[in-house]
């Protein structure tokens, strides 16, 4: 456990635990020949092709440091479509002829791996080619050192080079950005730049309840999420919890927490309390996009395990408790140059605003055009029940740019100088206002908000990578500045600031329906979005098809993204994903209200009507009008139940025949979904004249407000 409390034991400094299980660019520095070192360093700036001698030298400096550091194996560390990480440990052992053994590891073994693909979700690309996949590591995201293994970081592909993973398509839509926002840069006249990345820091939301509690609900064991059980008498309506006193036993995690991640070179750096009970928050300082996507799925699964040797069980879920708001991850993201600018920060000079103007609109652009296949990216089974509910941000997209940053669009559009805190003049003579984060960053209900110098999304879920999300922005955001570089590739120099001008306007005429400043929770906003034509796609599969129409595929072919077949078998995988997770949730319910509800409220009754016999024959039958008059309403719940409980176990059932992807998710939704819905409110009602002590799991009451 941790040494809270014991500020005077004499720790390790932070400078020394950070990065210290992680092959990072000063280990290499030290390790490797300088011509080895500038070769790898190079691959990881602009992904050139590493040569087999190259790899060998990285791979015995890496085995040889790992070893040092404890390491007896090594894994290729992988993302595949389930959404979790996927190892295999090898040892470095290599038996020598004497009976002894020799610690190995060559360049191959580092550059590639081959782990059976077969049993992850593929999508139908299996069956066109072969069970086979193959491992490529990905050198710009560093290999590390977690419980004795070197963790080298890969990406995961087919036998036919089809990506089977997250990491592909995400390193291709940096890719794709770096190219489109290079070639508008040279034409704003930024010719120094040669690179560009996309930088993103993603604020991950969380609950802890107590571990021994949550062993005890099986819709928590199995689903992440409670799927029946009464609202405490207290919620978050007090507001007592956001940002308050972190309990001792929490800060105690917070704090192991860090430590874990510092290692692992995870640059946690801000924690608080959430606005529910139990809820919490980590942000960490922004790092490479493909680096900080690795990193947060290292970040829940070390949140997990230092949660368990806390006593807690850490939920992850959208959604674990009805009523109380969920979790998400807000997903920070901006565009950097390798000469240090970030494209996204209104700069100080004329030049540098219309550079920020133009990189605004094309995200502007981007999102409007690609507003489905963006909502597409955080849709799954768990985050549905969270987008669209007063808590999240609406399943509408639209952008938050700010009242000052407003003006200035509108000056654009109406072709006037901007008269603000600071003026605007596209010839060149005037400057933008710095836009500060303070004047931008108060409207918390817009799910995409200009923060001063970044966008941050915040509709994605607690529980799932931040790749999809990523992968959109960036591919969409790339056509968008293909297409401003399209308009602008031929005019003249002389005649350039007029035509970006031009360009700025028109295409915010076009797109303006999306830019949103008011509250976003309204009924107003819906429908107003509804007049504006935005959509409001409420759950996957409502969404889904989306992915597939023509303008989808063109978008992510054309920047090579994913292939048509690859977004295809995406379709397949999400659709059956949220299918799946659906069904266990019923069969959980089921069998929670079958076995474990039921004894609860049988026995209870049964007390009851043993109570009020007892009293009807020593009293009156007037003694025993509290236990008859709570008889009465839980056998009313108690008939309700019963009837609900053989309509989704029906329904279940016909789900299960259905063959047609998206017919089955869609009936999932529309018919089980409900059903689950319809069966809990007379659990709940029912729950909430049930003591306690006679239900075999714990209450809201217990899991919110027990921890101190
Ligand atoms: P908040 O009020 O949401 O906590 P912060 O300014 O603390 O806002 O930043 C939130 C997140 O945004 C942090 O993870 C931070 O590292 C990240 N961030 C800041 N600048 C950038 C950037 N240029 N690109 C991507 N993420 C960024
Ligand atoms: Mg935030």
């Amino acid at each position: 456990m941790s040494s809270y409390g014991a500020t005077c034991e004499k720790k390790q400094s932070v400078t020394d635990i950070y990065g210290s299980l992680v092959f990072n660019d000063k280990v290499m520095r030290e390790r490797l020949p300088k011509d080895i070192y500038k070769a790898v360093h190079k691959t990881i700036m602009n992904g050139t092709h590493l040569e087999l001698d190259v790899a060998n030298s990285v791979a015995a400096a890496m085995k040889e440091w790992a070893v040092e550091l404890g390491a007896t194996h090594f894994t290729h560390w992988f993302q595949p479509m389930t959404g979790l990480t996927a190892e295999k440990h090898d040892s470095f052992l290599s038996p020598e002829p004497d009976g002894t053994v020799i610690m190995e590891f060559s360049g191959k073994e580092l550059v590639k791996g081959e782990p059976d693909a077969s049993s992850f979700p593929s999508g139908g690309l299996r069956a066109t080619f072969e069970a086979r996949g193959y491992t490529a590591w990905d050198p710009s995201s560093p290999a590390f050192i977690k419980d004795g293994t070197l963790y080298i970081p890969t990406a995961f592909i087919s036998y036919g080079g089809e990506a089977l993973d997250k990491k592909t398509p995400l390193l291709r839509s940096m890719e794709a950005l770096n190219v489109q926002a290079v070639k508008v840069l040279h034409l704003l006249g930024d010719t120094d730049v040669s690179h560009v990345t996309t930088t993103v820091g993603s604020e991950q939301e969380y609950f802890l309840i107590d571990k021994s509690m949550y062993m005890k609900r099986k819709d928590l064991l199995f689903c992440g999420r409670t799927l029946l059980g009464a609202a405490a008498p207290k919620g978050q309506e007090m507001e007592d919890h956001y940002f308050g006193v972190l309990k001792p036993k929490v800060s105690a995690f917070m704090h192991d927490l860090d430590e874990e991640l510092w290692k692992l070179g995870i640059p946690a750096k801000t924690k608080h309390n959430e606005v529910a009970p139990s809820q919490h928050e980590l942000a960490p300082v922004f790092e490479t996009a493909n680096v900080a996507v690795d990193h947060n799925q290292l970040t829940m699964e070390v949140m997990k395990k230092v949660a368990d040797k806390h006593g807690f069980a850490c939920l992850l879920h959208e959604k674990p408790f009805e009523g109380i708001n969920g979790s998400g991850k807000h997903n920070n993201w901006s565009i950097g140059t390798d000469t240090g600018i970030n494209l996204l920060d209104p700069g100080k000079k004329p030049a540098e605003n219309v550079r920020f103007l133009v990189f605004l609109m094309a995200v502007i652009t981007a999102v409007d055009d690609y507003a489905d296949v963006l909502r597409l990216s955080v849709a799954t089974a768990g985050n549905d029940h969270r987008l669209g509910a007063n808590e999240a941000p609406p399943a509408i997209i639209s952008i938050f740019v700010g009242d000052e940053l407003a003006a200035v669009l509108d000056s654009i559009e109406k072709g006037t100088a901007f008269e603000g805190t600071g003026k605007i003049n596209m010839s060149g003579a005037e400057v933008l206002p710095h836009i500060t984060k303070d004047t931008t960053d108060r409207n918390r209900t817009s799910p995409f908000a200009f923060t001063g110098n970044k966008f941050e999304f915040r509709m994605p879920g607690s529980a799932v990578s931040v790749a999809n999300a990523n992968i959109v922005l960036n591919t969409a955001v790339a056509q968008a500045l293909a297409d401003i570089y399209e308009e602008l590739k031929d005019v003249p120099a002389e005649e350039l600031s007029g035509a970006i001008q031009k360009l700025l306007k028109s295409r915010l005429e076009a797109h303006k329906r999306v830019l949103f400043n008011g509250n976003g929770y309204t009924d107003e906003w819906v429908e107003e979005a509804a007049r504006r034509g935005l959509d409001n796609l409420k759950s996957l599969p409502d969404a889904m098809p989306r992915w597939i129409t023509d303008k989808s595929v063109k978008l992510f072919t054309t920047h090579k993204v994913l292939t048509k077949e690859e977004i295809f078998s995406r379709y397949e995988i999400l659709l059956e994903n949220y299918t799946k997770a659906v069904h266990i949730e019923a069969l959980t319910l089921q069998e929670m209200v079958r076995k474990d509800f039921t004894s609860g409220l049988l026995a209870y009754m049964k007390d009851l009507t043993e109570e009020a016999a007892g009293k009807k024959a020593l009293l009156s039958a007037e003694a025993c009008v509290m236990e008859e008059g709570i008889l009465t309403k839980l056998s009313a719940d108690a008939k309700e139940i019963a009837g609900k409980l053989e309509q989704l176990a029906a329904d279940t059932k016909q789900a299960e025949q259905k063959t047609d992807v998206l017919e089955g998710a869609k009936y999932y939704e529309s018919v089980v979904l409900k059903d689950m819905e319809e069966l809990r409110k007379f659990v709940d009602d029912a729950e909430e004249l049930i003591p306690d002590q006679y239900l075999p799991y714990p209450t809201y009451g217990a899991m919110l407000f027990a921890l101190r």
